[in-house]
């Protein structure tokens, strides 16, 4: 059977009767056993996914309302909870935890009759770009199972490369759905900070966490987005609408200097590659060597709050060595959380510790707040501000990178959306000499549709 490649292929096929939800969910079934050494997935949910197909049939044969997204398979990322399903973060502190509740994502794909077939691998609580801290093992990338598939979303990305799925949801702090798409050359879409909710997403850094979709469909991303995003009773933080007009202006699109002065080899050719496509004006911009520190400041304060909730009582691993109180959250912590979850609660302990607290976070903060001004300034004129995604080409996963920096560094071109709440898309591009890369465009944070509309001219 030849599985549709976009969503309204899926519908028409569905209401022709030539195809029914049960057989291309049972297809989807089969392509995920065909990819297991790839460790995209954690869980598979073959009952509750063929259950829900029957669900969709039923209502295609008797002619009842279907939801928007009838029929559209798409896997989750294993940080977003689905009632009675599993959910981990990729992280033993989690492992066998059954979620009791439906994020609100989960809720709206199932309101919809969207088929939710299992759960994503990636690093753990969505910390690294590689998907390679997961208590899973590492995910590689379909294309070249020597080479990472990028992270923190990669099980995510390759669920899609690998066509088990028409839809991923993803999680994006700071480039985790771009980055993985890109390396896995499909798109990958960041909404605005404050479109979609966070009710049901595990935390990593509140401020920055964003639920996302990746897919090859554009169209169908609009359609997924339309259906999950808006204000909810669970996340204050929901605040935007849609602010998005349709204009008939020709689109400006805006680069920033510092990424042309400072190219590398991958990063020029990306950018000649964006030049074939749309003339665009590099601007100056004085904060590119600030947005890495000041990404990593906030978001390793803000997980070490946010973390702090695993303490071995309520939920998660529990220690068996345990003597008194104090044991039992040290050894529970420290038995739970993997190496890079502890450098960050560390690290983000002490940028929040009296004495240090002015010096770092508050100092972020205020960095942030500038870095937001400028993205302003330039919006003012600029409909879009573009750049690359990545740095380099996937590396190859037996090679250990032994400076953190470096691969903390490799999140330049993408934490600017999360500083900033601006949604943000990775378009995968191909030149004629077989090179891949992917583009990224931003806009203003509310303008998730004009985004998604401006793109698909860059979609080829
Ligand atoms: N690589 C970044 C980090 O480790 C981004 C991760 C993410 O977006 N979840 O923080």
């Amino acid at each position: 059977m030849q599985i549709p490649n976009t969503l309204s292929e899926t519908h028409l096929q569905l209401m022709s009767g030539k195809l029914s939800a049960e057989n291309l969910t049972l297809a989807y079934l089969e392509q995920i056993e065909k990819i297991k050494h790839l460790n995209a997935y954690v869980c598979i949910w073959n009952e509750s996914a063929l259950s829900k197909a029957k669900q969709v049939d039923a209502k295609i044969k008797t002619g009842k309302k279907l939801g928007k997204l009838f029929g559209a398979v798409v896997s989750i990322k294993d940080n977003i909870c689905y009632k009675n399903h599993n959910v981990s973060a990729a992280s033993k502190i989690l492992k066998n935890y059954i979620s009791p509740y439906n994020a609100t994502v989960v809720q709206r794909l199932l309101d919809e009759d969207a088929i939710i077939i299992g759960s994503t691998n990636c690093d753990e609580f969505g910390m690294g770009s590689s998907s390679t801290n997961s208590i899973y093992g590492s995910v590689k990338n379909g294309e070249d199972n020597s080479k990472i598939a990028g992270g923190s979303s990669g099980g995510a990305a390759v669920s899609v490369q690998m066509n088990t799925c028409l839809f991923a949801l993803g999680s994006d702090t700071g480039g985790s759905i771009r980055q993985p798409a890109a390396l896995c050359n499909v798109i990958g879409f960041k909404p605005s900070y404050g479109s979609i909710s966070r009710h049901g997403l595990i935390a990593y850094a509140s401020s920055f966490d964003q639920i996302g979709i990746i897919s090859k469909d554009m169209i169908g991303i609009s359609r997924v987005y339309a259906s999950i995003k808006g204000p909810d009773d669970y996340d204050g933080t929901v605040v935007l609408d849609d602010a998005t007009n349709a204009s008939s202006h020709e689109i400006k699109i805006a680069g920033l200097a510092p990424i042309v002065e400072q190219a590398n080899d991958h990063v020029r050719k990306t950018l000649d590659m964006l030049e074939t496509v749309s003339s665009v004006d590099y601007l100056p911009f004085e904060f590119m060597d600030y947005m890495v520190p000041c990404y990593y400041i906030l978001t390793m304060a803000e997980a070490s709050s946010n973390l702090s909730r695993y303490d071995g009582v309520r939920y998660g691993h529990r220690s068996n060595h345990v003597d008194n109180l104090e044991d039992l959250y040290k050894n529970s912590r420290t038995e739970g959380f993997g190496d890079e979850v502890k450098k960050r609660i560390m690290l983000g302990t002490f940028v929040l510790s009296e004495g240090y607290f002015d010096a770092y976070y508050a100092q972020a903060q205020k960095v942030r707040r500038l870095i937001v001004d400028s993205m302003d300034k330039i919006l003012v004129d600029c409909d879009v501000i573009a750049m690359p995604v990545i740095t380099g080409e996937p590396r190859r996963l037996d090679q250990s990178v032994s400076d953190a920096l470096e691969i903390y560094m490799s999140d330049i071109f993408t934490v600017l959306a999360n500083l900033t709440g601006m949604p943000s898309i990775a378009i995968p591009m191909i030149d004629q000499n077989g090179f891949k890369t992917s583009i990224q465009l931003m806009c203003k944070q509310g303008h998730d549709q004009r985004l998604l509309d401006i793109a698909k001219d860059f979609y080829l």
